[in-house]
């Protein structure tokens, strides 16, 4: 039998995924290690979540609930729209995946910032499509007019995120509305807010309330952020119901666990969780920024959980140090940004240590 792919498969991009902590144990044989790599919650999902979960072991034999009900109810009432408006999906990165299914054909393209979350890229890519990376700003915000006149007659979707993933830098109010008037109803605009919730309420858009208004906007959230619910994989993204309709068209079914379910229910019930973690995060941004302030040392300015940090040529050395010493970050070369290195918030006790160590090595190898 011969069998080929499809010829675009083999040049699709590899999404290089954090070093696993007992892969880091095993290769420097260290005790404790600490992922700052992946933009998790180190805190852990609250109290009545892993509760929820023990009760969830005894029905693990069943399917879950393929038309996620109660999820989808409980999102609909915090936003105060329809669970008709709300697609679920097995991580973010699911619906990401069937936005590109169902709208991208392999001559139509996307638009995107460079760099930006890889997945949407790498999404337009397998359905046989193409992506237009658009340069950052030098402040590493995403250049919503240069965005626009990447655009041509092929483009089928925008994608943003705010915060940006790696930057950490938002879309601003003004830059969001320019893009919904000018970039046309044939175009979707998918506003991707993983890390929303770390924001400060001053800065957070109410993106969901445009949504009545532009029948071409997504708008996708995820649990596995200050949720803290990434190994489950739980997202959703919420658009008018004519795009979710479409989308279900191709969900596969049980795509989102009991598990993920029941846990992602209990995680939006407790949102004084939610809020104390953002503040200590908060805190914690500010204990990154003096610290390099103090040292000279660049960085970016973030609305998210991780903070891109200005290593300079000798990233690479500063990651492999930092791994022998239990710590692993991502190298910015891996996420389009050489130079840099993004380090995720944890706790403050964990991040003491980390700025503790990241000095020593920094300044070792700088000033010798
Ligand atoms: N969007 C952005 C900007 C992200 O950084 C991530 C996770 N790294 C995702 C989406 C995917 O999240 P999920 O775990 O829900 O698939």
């Amino acid at each position: 039998m011969k069998t080929s792919l499809k010829p675009w498969i083999n040049d699709l991009p590899d999404y290089v995924a954090g070093r696993t902590v007992e892969e880091i144990k095993r290769k420097y044989g260290l005790a404790s290690v600490y992922k700052l790599a992946s933009n998790e919650n180190l805190f852990g999902p609250c109290g009545k979540v892993k509760e929820t979960l023990k009760e969830c072991i005894g029905s693990v034999n069943y399917y879950p609930d393929s038309d996620t009900y109660e999820i989808r109810t409980a999102i609909a009432d915090k936003f105060n729209i329809s669970k008709d408006n709300i697609i679920m999906g097995d991580g973010t990165d699911q619906v990401i995946e069937m936005i590109c299914d169902c709208f991208i054909d392999r001559q139509d393209n996307i638009v995107t910032g460079d760099p930006n979350f890889l997945i949407y890229e790498k999404s337009a890519l397998i359905s046989g499509g193409s992506a237009k990376k658009v340069p950052l700003r030098p402040d590493f915000s995403q250049d919503i007019k240069s965005m626009l006149n990447a655009a041509d007659s092929n483009t089928k979707a925008i994608f943003i995120a705010s915060p940006h993933n790696p930057s950490g830098t938002i879309i601003s109010k003004e830059d969001f509305e320019y893009l919904l008037k000018y970039a046309g109803r044939n175009i979707l605009i998918i506003m991707d807010e993983a890390y929303y919730e770390y924001m400060p309420p001053q800065k957070q858009l109410d993106t969901v309330s445009y949504l009545s208004g532009n029948p071409n906007l997504i708008v996708l959230r995820t649990f596995s952020k200050i949720y803290s619910l990434a190994g489950l994989r739980i997202g959703y993204g919420i658009a008018n119901t004519e795009i979710i309709t479409g989308l279900n068209k191709i969900r596969l079914p049980f795509n989102v666990s009991s598990m993920a379910q029941k846990a992602a229910c209990a995680a939006l019930a407790d949102e004084g969780y939610i809020l104390k973690i953002r503040d200590i995060i908060s805190g914690e941004r500010d204990k990154f920024y003096s610290a390099f302030k103090e040292a000279g040392i660049g960085y970016v300015e973030s609305f998210a959980n991780f903070v891109l940090i200005k290593t300079g040529e000798k990233s690479g050395d500063i990651v492999e140090e930092l791994l022998k010493n239990g710590f692993i970050v991502r190298p910015g070369v891996n996420l389009g940004l050489p130079g840099y290195i993004r380090v995720t918030l944890a706790t403050p006790e964990i991040d003491d240590k980390f700025l503790k160590v990241f000095m020593v090595i920094y300044k070792k190898l700088y000033q010798g």
